[in-house]
């Protein structure tokens, strides 16, 4: 069994305009890296639509029907101050909703130990109601709903990585104690959430660090404080909200990662699934702004799933 790799052309259509930083560039150079010899044996799905079901576990109808109503027939229309739409953008948001719920599927069924989403626009800034950072339906959290709604399991876990908080998520999940929310982002930027002390009902993590943190520093914060929560919380799948903006060449953040971390983080996380969860692993690409850096950093997290 090999990795699942989910992704569709829809979700290079949503156009954002003229040097938005939430590009198609983005996403053309992590697939363009993940046709190269080394990731061959992946096992590649197209992303199929979400069902409108699916969505509906975590964003409000009326929300879903004003995101829908944005979009134009032509030229671009902003649904927030920095959320771009255009006349593809719909098949964007419902495949890379739909990927993860697919990825769950195929997982939860045993087709393949672990799945990676290369979809876009991202998700963790979307909240129930609202559209925020580049993000219009929370892409995770509604597979986290598909997961515990659609195959009946009981503690899931979500790890954001991104380099900026996860608040859309953190929101969805912060009365539910069957849902952990796991978050280390570099504090003092967008969107200024994320707080050590924001702990929801004692099922969120947030691992705040400052600007310029090292390398070293960053694996220390995330191997003390995220780790041992995870295999306390012992859930039942794992998702990871896979943004690579902590990279040092990323033009929104300040931090110092280089491919290795992002290979070292998801070791780390790698284990925590095989002990938790047979391996249950369903990953989703979400931030990433130097498309290089993104394309180097993807393919270092697909490849280390891959060798499990
Ligand atoms: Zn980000």
């Amino acid at each position: 069994m090999t990795t699942i790799l989910y992704s569709h052309p829809d979700c290079l259509a949503h156009d954002t305009g003229y040097d938005h930083p939430e590009s198609p560039t983005r996403l053309k150079a992590l697939l363009a890296k993940l046709q190269e010899q080394e990731f061959a044996a992946l096992d590649r799905r197209p992303a199929p639509p979400a069902a409108r079901v699916q969505i509906s576990r975590v964003h409000e109808a009326r929300y879903m029907e004003k995101v829908f109503a944005a979009v134009p027939t032509s030229g671009e229309a902003n649904i927030s101050p920095d959320t771009i739409v255009s006349n593809k953008s719909t098949g964007a948001f419902m495949r890379a909703a739909g990927s993860v719920c697919a990825a769950v599927d195929a997982i939860i069924g045993g087709e393949a130990l672990n799945s990676f989403c290369a979809v876009r626009p991202p998700g963790h800034h979307a909240s129930m109601a609202s559209t925020m950072g580049f993000c219009v339906f929370n892409n995770v959290a509604i597979g986290v709903e598909h997961a515990r709604h659609g195959h009946g399991l009981g503690r899931v876990a979500v790890v954001d990585f991104d380099v900026h908080h996860g608040n859309g998520t953190e929101a969805i999940f912060r009365n539910d104690p069957a849902v952990m929310v796991a978050s280390i982002h570099q504090a003092m930027i967008f969107p200024m959430s994320g707080a050590r002390s924001d702990t929801g009902v004692g099922n969120i993590v947030n691992v705040p660090v400052v600007r310029n943190t090292s390398a070293v520093n960053f694996r220390a914060a995330f191997e003390a404080e995220i780790i041992p929560r995870l295999l306390e919380f012992n859930p039942e799948i794992l998702f990871i909200s896979a943004g690579f903006d902590a990279h040092l060449s990323d033009p929104l953040a300040d931090q110092k990662l280089a491919p290795a971390d992002f290979t070292w983080m998801t070791e780390q996380l790698m284990s925590v699934a095989e002990i938790c969860c047979g391996n249950r692993l369903v990953s989703t690409l979400e931030g990433g702004y130097d498309p290089a850096a993104l394309a180097q950093s993807g393919a270092a997290h697909v490849r280390a799933l891959m060798r499990h």
